[in-house]
């Protein structure tokens, strides 16, 4: 039987702010000795008193709004107790009953359809962030640094259906606050943490089966594999007619499998209650409209817009907005072009896509360090357009570029890239090249068609690759029919 697995997720981002989040400690933790960045607020010592951290409010509220959530002006903290080495105070200021965004959503591309799925936010809320413990032998260390660094919770209803979804959300929340800039979004250093909720759901009879929680994601990699693992995992266990307990799993990346981390415990263990050493939270709504209005242009308005103004590809617009800083410059280069003669968004598109994407992939470096000013591309695809010179010497200039962020029109002189257009010179390399390949030119005549392509490259040979391909090919065939 195909069960249909309901899933949910929760994600903890880590806010970029300077600060903690109830204190003045450094929240750039990365790297740092262990235990240097804490004082005696987040250590916890009796009689020290939390302070809210404004950026941190101001980035939730951020977040909220590009995550299309009610902004709640009345916030209240709460305490989350619960006992662990790594959590200094005993407890955990966060946010319960009423936390600041609520009923938003995120649409999500996927493979099965052309129009975005939708995947309903519950709620985000504002928290702290707890220690690290790392266990070494028979010790466990802790370190201090990374407690209370301001962490954003956002939790999605039931309405992710399977793996792929899963991993198509959590992409498109880094990419959200990438752009906004409030968090690095870097998994890998556990700037966002993914747990995932799934139960399978009997098609037949409708019933929702038991949930079971997973954690420890740690990458997008294996978002999606602990997701697929589970999804047959419980298939196998509930077609041998057996049951899933609700249990906390944890995701092994080595063995790429899930184990039994706990029994899962309820809510009512945390005894949540308002935290009494801080006032409730009361925004004003003016500053969340200014903030608001402050919020960059997100990635689905610039998709509208460059499939829409643009004329570009659904394909083409998705990876020249996946990063913020690729689509300004994208869209800086579009911008210088205006109309200039026939230099299309289009054609941009296919310069940044293509030659830029390749050399930053290989030379490793980021976009934001590229010396090509957009006016000098755009100076270099009039050249093409004025067929000044070809495709591959194009290519051959960007690559200069790339290097050295000097103008096109320099490059091509010093390397003598300019395209060969003349019709009486090329008709006389065509003659050359006929003349020395007998052979292929009968074939060419017995009707073998693409021994053209042979003999244009040979007058490229020859012109060291500045001929102009269509104009001779024009050359060889008017010869050849004659
Ligand atoms: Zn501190």
């Amino acid at each position: 039987m195909k069960y249909q697995p309901i899933i949910g997720m929760e994600v903890h981002v880590e806010l970029s702010t300077n600060s903690k989040m109830f204190c003045g400690c450094s929240a750039d933790f990365f790297g740092v000795a262990p235990n240097t960045h804490v004082c005696p607020v987040c250590l916890g010592m009796p009689g020290t008193l939390p302070v809210i951290n404004q950026k941190a409010v101001e980035y939730t509220i951020m977040t909220g709004l590009a995550l299309n959530c009610q902004i709640q002006p009345h916030n209240v903290f709460a305490r989350k107790n619960y006992f662990y080495p790594d959590l200094p105070k005993g407890y955990q200021i966060s946010q319960y009953e009423l936390p600041l965004c609520l009923n938003g959503y995120v649409d999500i591309e996927t493979e099965e359809s052309d129009t975005p799925k939708r995947i309903r936010v519950r709620r985000a809320h504002l928290e702290e962030d707890t220690g690290k413990l790392t266990h070494v032998n028979n010790h466990s260390l802790v370190d201090l640094n990374r407690a209370g660094v301001p962490l954003l919770e956002i939790v999605t209803e039931a309405d992710i259906h399977s793996a792929d979804e899963a991993y198509a959300y959590v992409t498109k929340l880094r990419q959200l606050v990438r752009y906004l800039g409030v968090s690095s979004g870097d998994m890998e250093k556990g700037a966002m943490r993914c747990e995932v909720n799934l139960s399978l759901t009997d098609p037949e009879t409708g019933e929702w089966g038991t949930k079971v929680e997973v954690k420890n994601l740690n990458s997008f990699r294996s978002v999606r594999n602990a997701i697929a693992y589970e999804i047959e995992r419980q298939t196998k266990v509930l077609s041998k007619g057996g049951t899933i307990d609700q249990v906390t799993m944890g995701w092994d990346e080595n063995r790429a499998i899930t184990f039994l981390q706990r029994t899962k415990e309820g809510d009512t263990g945390y005894r949540y209650f308002p935290e009494p050493d801080l006032p409730p939270l009361d925004l004003d709504p003016a500053w969340i409209e200014e903030i608001k209005t402050g919020l960059p242009e997100l990635p689905d308005a610039k998709m509208a817009r460059y499939t829409g103004d643009f004329e570009l590809t659904q394909k083409e617009a998705l990876v020249l907005v996946e990063d913020r800083s690729i689509a300004e410059y994208y869209e800086s280069v579009v911008a210088v072009a205006g109309d200039a003669k026939g230099v299309t968004p289009k054609l941009v598109s296919n310069w940044v896509s293509g030659e830029l994407f390749r050399l930053l992939g290989e030379s490793g470096r980021n976009i934001a360090d590229v010396e090509i000013k957009p006016a000098r591309l755009v100076a270099l695809i009039e050249l093409v357009n004025a067929n000044t010179i070809n495709q591959p010497a194009a290519k051959k200039v960007f690559g200069v570029m790339f290097k050295s962020g000097r103008p096109p029109q320099e490059i091509v002189e010093e390397l003598g890239l300019q395209q060969i257009s003349d019709e009486d010179q090329l008709v006389s390399i065509a003659r050359q090249v006929i003349a020395d390949h007998p052979d292929p030119v009968e074939q060419f005549k017995a009707g073998k068609e693409t021994v053209i392509n042979f003999l244009v490259g040979q007058i490229m040979r020859v012109t060291r690759g500045k001929a102009n391909p269509q104009l001779a090919e024009q050359a060889l065939r008017e010869l050849l029919q004659s």
